[in-house]
């Protein structure tokens, strides 16, 4: 079992499908036991289950502070 993803705020992070606008960028602005993104390309917010965010984000392409 893999252990559970430490997102950070302020993550850029990589999605596994686009957004429909075409990016694959998002920051990370919100935590808690939903995690917020932010899509780079167009400005959308989109808020994510902790579980369903974990499944979705592909990579870290740069991280965010330690808190
Ligand atoms: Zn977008």
């Amino acid at each position: 079992m893999r252990p559970p993803t430490e997102f950070r705020l302020g993550d850029r992070i990589e999605m596994r499908k686009p957004h429909p606008c075409g990016g694959r960028e998002w920051d990370i602005v919100r935590l808690g036991a939903d995690i917020g993104f932010r899509c780079r390309t167009c400005g959308r917010r989109v808020l994510l289950e902790r579980a369903d965010a974990e499944r979705r984000v592909k990579k870290f392409v740069e991280r965010g502070p330690e808190a």
